[in-house]
């Protein structure tokens, strides 16, 4: 009675609302969050808010009783979603597509990273086969986060980089795993907001480093370092830290960094150190920034593996070629300062890219070629975000966002109303925000705001007041598009989740992205093994390292050249391959929610969620769960898969009427059932392949 009168008042599953307005949808998510219980359904798909705190659901034996456990027997939880999507890849719940994606969503903060790390785990837990591998796919992430996290205002352990995790198998086991990584924040490297860190890492190594490698690489006390504002932490937070380094050098060991650049992974830290060097205020000289003292004196260690006067001269002054004649021109403040950062930023941004390269290498699928594997994807990609100053980086991760959105909306919305109009199915269109108008305008090939930044990012003289000039003149009447009057260039879009104001200030050079040519020819000659490799290959669009067999043409990278994609194509590009991919797999959503912004447990601000609950449609979402039919298989489908009732009946009408299922539909050429059914059909039939078993024995 208990369990009913509570699923009356707190509902595991919204579509089992009787009543469905706003006020009800609230207070039944807060009802369920005050009581630990912060995963709900909406048929198939999970909401799961935030608790920040340790809660007992993810206890060993709390997995083994969601292994191939009925959805419906137990309380909604993050480990059925993962049940399902493996179920589903092995054709045993669902017919359609083998391969599969979760798709995991929310705001910053809102627990999309956490969501993954429990997905993985409780899938690695369900095909147990190759327990090193399993080792290696889940050890990899505290490498990832060291050097793809960082604190912001909204989150301590932020990803400033979007990943799609594609886990491999072959029939139940897996096989290996592929990461694609999506466009890493290396401006980070070189500045952070206020209230804002850098990337872990630096952290991490400064509080873990060994005093005699520290000697080695001529560290310094971290408050010297211009990259990290001057500030370190408490000694409690430096503790965890170095429990974190601790970490990060065991998986370094583990992916085998070593055969690499043929030295210790600590050397591998020293690589990074030396997109460190450039951090360094010189103790004698104070504020100069392209400081000499510093220079020779990275140098002398020979870390970075090039001659000094080379350093320094890239630092201080561009050549350039005129009619054969080298012409050189030095740097004022501003330049040389951009020289430096600009160092780091593609140094870490490489050393980024390989390590996901060699973990790719580490877990690639050692198997015959011939092999079919299917696939298991998590996305998780940094969330929606709106600061008080917004750059070129979060006009991208909200790109990104609104383009899973659309996925969301397009299998939830488009695609089922579609096929009940084609299908005759009597049907009250349910209307939902369609956020197709954002991604046109991001997108649209001549005049999209991505296509006009690289129109003006082509001009070497282009500004960005320029490009904000001609957003303004293109979409003044653009109804996501707000023009700003300012003297600094700004503009608003009216994402999906919120209005955000851009600074374009930095918009043109951060989509060039281009490393002065004389400072990459300086670093492809280096004596370090590492940057040598690192600067002389090229980044695939999908984020593989790719050596350059040629001598490299210096022009190629040149500011003006046209050749090189500019980060919004190449971002755009892998964004549709992405889509394309995901597109083809079979969906689950994670919708992550998140209580309140002082990222405290057992608070849940009403406004905060009720806003995030409209702009992820929930509502609708509901509705559409509640009235509508998620899974549709067409006759011959569904007839292949329960082609044991064929022996006795002739249709997929007369197999369904001959069992107790209710509430299904059926179209001109497809079924139409509601998400449950998927699970009871699945169960008939093992109970008569079962039965079926005992008549052949017999
Ligand atoms: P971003 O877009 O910034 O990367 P995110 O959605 O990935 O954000 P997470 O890093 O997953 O957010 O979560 C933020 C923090 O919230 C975590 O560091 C953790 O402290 C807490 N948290 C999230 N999910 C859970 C959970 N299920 N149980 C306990 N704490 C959680
Ligand atoms: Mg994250």
């Amino acid at each position: 009675v208990d369990r009913r009168t509570m699923e009356e008042k707190l509902p595991e599953d919204l579509a089992n609302l009787s009543e469905l307005d706003e006020k009800r949808l609230l207070e039944v998510l807060t009802g369920r969050f005050t009581q630990n219980l912060i995963y709900t359904y909406i048929g198939d798909i999970l909401v799961a808010i935030n608790p920040f705190k340790y809660l007992s659901i993810y206890e060993k034996e709390v997995s083994e009783r969601y292994k191939c456990h009925e959805k419906k027997s137990l309380p909604p939880h993050i480990f059925a979603v993962a049940d399902r999507a493996y179920q589903s890849m092995l054709g045993r719940l669902a017919t359609g597509p083998k391969n599969q994606c979760i798709v995991i969503s929310g705001e910053s903060g809102a627990g999309k990273t956490e969501s993954t790390k429990l997905l993985l785990r409780h899938i690695m837990e369900l095909c147990k086969a190759n327990s090193q591998l399993e080792q290696q796919i889940l050890q990899v992430n505290p490498l990832l986060e060291a050097f793809g996290n960082a604190q912001t205002v909204m989150n301590d352990n932020s990803s400033r980089f979007g990943k799609y995790i594609q886990l491999r198998f072959q029939n139940s086991s897996v096989k290996g795993a592929k990461i694609n990584e999506y466009l890493l924040e290396k401006s980070r490297v070189v500045h952070q907001d206020e209230g804002e860190q850098n990337f872990h890492i630096f952290y991490f190594m400064l509080a873990g480093i060994s005093m005699e490698d520290k000697e080695i690489y001529g560290l310094l006390d971290p408050t010297h370092y211009r990259y990290l504002n001057g500030r370190f932490g408490q000694e409690d937070v430096v503790q965890a830290w170095r429990v974190k380094y601790a970490e990060v050098c065991n998986a370094m060991d583990m992916v085998g960094f070593e055969e690499q650049v043929r030295t210790k992974p600590s050397t591998v830290a020293a690589g990074l150190l030396n997109a460190f060097f450039l951090v360094k205020t010189c103790g004698t000289c104070g504020e100069t920034i392209v400081c000499v003292c510093v220079c020779v004196c990275f140098c002398k260690q020979g870390q970075f593996g090039v001659q000094e006067e080379d350093l320094l001269k890239s630092l201080t002054c561009t050549t350039s070629v005129t009619r054969g004649e080298a012409i050189q021109r030095l740097h004022n403040q501003q330049q040389a300062e951009d020289a430096r950062d600009s160092i780091a930023k593609v140094a870490y941004g490489r050393v980024f890219g390989w390590i996901v390269s060699k973990i790719n290498e580490l877990l690639a699928p050692k198997v015959d070629c011939d092999v079919e594997l299917n696939e298991i994807g998590i996305l998780d990609i940094f969330g929606f975000e709106n600061f008080t100053v917004n750059r070129f980086e979060q006009l991208c991760i909200n790109l990104a966002n609104e383009q899973l959105q659309y996925f969301f909306n397009h299998h939830i919305f488009l695609m089922e109303q579609k096929e009940y109009k084609e299908e005759g199915i009597t049907w009250e269109t349910i209307s939902f925000k369609d956020n197709k108008p954002i991604l046109d305008l991001f997108l649209t090939k001549p005049i999209g705001i991505l296509s006009l930044l690289d129109e003006q990012s082509a001009f070497p003289q282009a500004t960005d007041r320029d490009f904000v000039d001609k957003l303004n003149s293109k979409f003044k009447t653009a109804p996501n598009f707000e023009v700003v009057r300012n003297h600094t260039p700004l503009f608003t879009i009216v994402h999906y989740a919120g209005k955000v104001q851009y600074n374009a200030s930095g918009f043109l050079e951060k989509n060039r992205d281009t490393i002065p040519a004389n400072i990459r020819e300086l670093f492809i000659n280096s004596v370090t093994p590492l940057l040598s490799v690192l600067f002389a290959a090229t980044i695939s669009r999908t984020g593989t390292l790719m050596p350059r067999k040629a001598k490299l043409q210096v022009a190629d990278d040149n500011f003006n050249s046209t050749r090189k994609q500019s980060v919004g194509a190449q971002f755009k590009h892998s964004l549709a391959v992405l889509m394309e991919k995901m597109f083809a797999a079979g969906p689950h959503f994670v919708r992550c929610i998140k209580p309140n912004r002082s990222k405290q447990p057992d608070q849940l601000d009403s406004k905060l969620v009720m806003d995030q609950l409209r702009y992820n449609g929930l509502m609708e979402t509901i509705r559409i769960r509640r009235d509508g039919f998620s899974w549709r298989p067409a006759f011959k489908e569904f007839a292949e898969r329960f082609v044991f009732f064929l022996i006795v009946v002739f249709s997929c009408v007369s197999i369904l009427n001959s069992t107790e299922l209710s509430g299904w539909k059926c179209g001109s050429c497809r079924l139409f059932f509601k998400y449950w059914h998927q699970e009871e059909l699945a169960r008939l039939l093992e109970r008569l392949g079962r039965a079926a078993l005992v008549i052949q024995k017999s």
